[in-house]
């Protein structure tokens, strides 16, 4: 085609989308419902009410502006709204960090029983003994998975469990005498959730450099600690952010351990380790569990997380309340308020997401022992086919081995222009969601990407390909078609610092 025939496509295509939206190709372009053109109609269509006195003695009726759209409209747009978001039950969700492996419908089924999805918080103990055996049963599992024999199920996200474990240590160090103890250690690497939990606790952070290697090394970690009084414990991920698993770790909760200070272990990357190792082993002494990580119950917009804490002996009298209670005649009872008197309290109401305990326990005992260590073998396995196939075409920062997610950058690609957004957009434009991107920090154009053990050979092979495609395309000069990118998706690119910025929460008449 030549330049004057295109200029032709694209202004008739412009005029298409000017008389009749951009519409095509069975792909809507969604107005919002108060820009739907038939502000006036009405889908009921009653006379007005002739000498009625108001009852309520208030204003009479007002007209409000509420778009008057009819039933089926506002249906489609609902249901057309609910195909754009990209879901792990649509594709590939290779966001590092995240664990966004399949959520098993075993569990929704389990879930949805009228015994658990139909009670009452409120309910008498005794007509919800099933409920809290279920608590209590997965109470259990969570500690002998980790070697952590106190578990609060109460914490409501990752980020609550943080502030929930954190608040036991500082309890623990209070009550103890130790309150003069301010400081926590947090390697550099670590998720923005991690410092801004020590903060909201009164700590001061005190950051473990480990950029050379990825890596805590003793050395850092001596140096960070200096003589250690001051020291209330440290945060650390394991496997780390990078992907890798501290080798040091046993030596460093040692030498914390005799500083006096805990070991409060981020636990979102447990989906490489479950059913291999228990974290107590290698010196956690509290631990947060991430059930919509490695437990598969729904997440993102999916569902509300849940983030369980799971302690050592030692510091359990200090952790949350209520936690569920088996009695010696085999009935099971909530902890009541004030009960235990070391308790930091509640910090949730009732008892936590109850419908997400359902789903993990049903999770774990569908796997039993073996499929659990499973799940970590192949996420691992996966993670190392990717890092496998794709260390010749993007610059891979740290050697070796990865645990359940690899960390690769932008950095060959930097001569050409091409970025680590523009590789994002790329797999946007074939349909595949984005791995994380830019984190971590510590790495610079960092793409962290987690197939997790649920991706089949085919999945991983194709996000593999357009991976590849984009480095070569990179390679060969065509960086401008990857800095379009996505060009057939409904929407280019955003400014994502305005809209996080700036959000329009409330729709004015034009
Ligand atoms: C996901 C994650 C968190 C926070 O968990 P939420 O459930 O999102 O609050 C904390 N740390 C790391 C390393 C994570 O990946």
């Amino acid at each position: 085609m030549n330049a004057e025939a295109m200029k032709k496509v694209a202004n008739d295509t412009q005029k298409h989308d000017d008389i009749i939206g951009a519409t095509r190709g069975l792909n809507y372009d969604e107005k919002c419902l108060f820009d739907y053109p038939a502000a006036d109609e009405s889908g009921v269509d009653l006379p007005s009410l002739q000498n009625i006195k108001l009852r309520t003695g208030h204003k009479a009726r007002e007209h409000v502006g509420l778009p008057q759209v009819k039933e089926p409209e506002v249906l489609r747009h609902f249901v057309r709204l609910s195909t754009k978001n990209y879901s792990i039950d649509s594709g590939i969700f290779p966001l590092g960090s995240c664990t966004m492996k399949h959520n098993p419908r075993l569990n929704e089924k389990a879930a949805r029983f009228a015994g658990f999805a139909h009670i009452h918080p409120l309910q008498p103990q005794s007509t919800v003994q099933g409920a809290l055996a279920v608590m209590h049963e997965l109470q259990n599992m969570l500690a002998e998975l980790t070697g952590l024999p106190g578990v609060c199920l109460t914490p409501a996200a990752g980020a609550h469990g943080e502030l929930a474990g954190l608040m036991t240590i500082k309890r623990a160090h209070e009550l103890k005498g130790n309150g003069h103890k301010k400081i926590v250690l947090i390697p550099d690497s670590a998720h923005g959730t991690n410092p801004a939990t020590a903060v909201m606790c009164g700590y001061e952070v005190r950051n473990i450099p480990t950029k050379e290697t990825g890596r805590l090394t003793l050395a850092a970690f001596k140096e960070a600690l200096g003589d250690g009084k001051d020291v209330a414990g440290m945060m650390v991920t394991n496997p780390n952010t990078c992907g890798l698993f501290e080798r040091e770790i046993v030596e460093i909760a040692d030498l914390l351990h005799k500083a006096g200070g805990y070991f409060y272990c981020d636990g979102a990357n447990f989906n490489a380790l479950v059913g291999k190792i228990r974290p107590a082993d290698f010196g956690v002494d509290v631990m947060h569990i991430n059930l919509h990580k490695t437990f598969s119950t729904p997440h993102g917009g999916g569902g509300p997380g849940s983030g369980p804490i799971c302690v050592t002996e030692e510091l359990a009298p200090y952790m949350p309340s209520p936690v569920v209670i088996k009695e010696n005649d085999e009935s099971y009872r909530l902890e009541e308020d004030g009960e235990r008197e070391t308790s930091l309290g509640r910090l949730k109401g009732f008892q936590g997401q109850f419908g997400m305990h359902v789903r993990a326990l049903t999770y774990i005992l569908s796997h039993g022992a073996d499929g659990l260590r499973q799940i970590a073998e192949d996420a691992v396995l996966n993670a190392n086919y990717v890092l496998s196939q794709l260390k010749n075409d993007y610059h891979v920062p740290f050697e070796g081995p990865c645990m359940h997610e690899c960390l690769l950058t932008d950095k060959l690609q930097k001569d050409s222009g091409v970025t680590t957004l523009d590789i994002a957009k790329t797999l946007v434009e074939y349909g595949i969601h984005p791995m994380t991107v830019y984190f971590p920090l510590v790495v610079q154009g960092a793409m962290l990407i987690e197939p997790t053990e649920t991706e089949s050979r085919e999945s991983i092979d194709r996000l593999i390909a357009v991976l590849k495609q984009a480095a070569a395309d990179s390679k060969a000069g065509y960086s401008e078609k990857l800095q379009k990118n996505p060009v057939s998706a409904p929407r280019r690119r955003l400014d994502e610092v305005k809209a996080a910025r700036e959000p329009k929460l409330r729709w004015k008449p034009n």
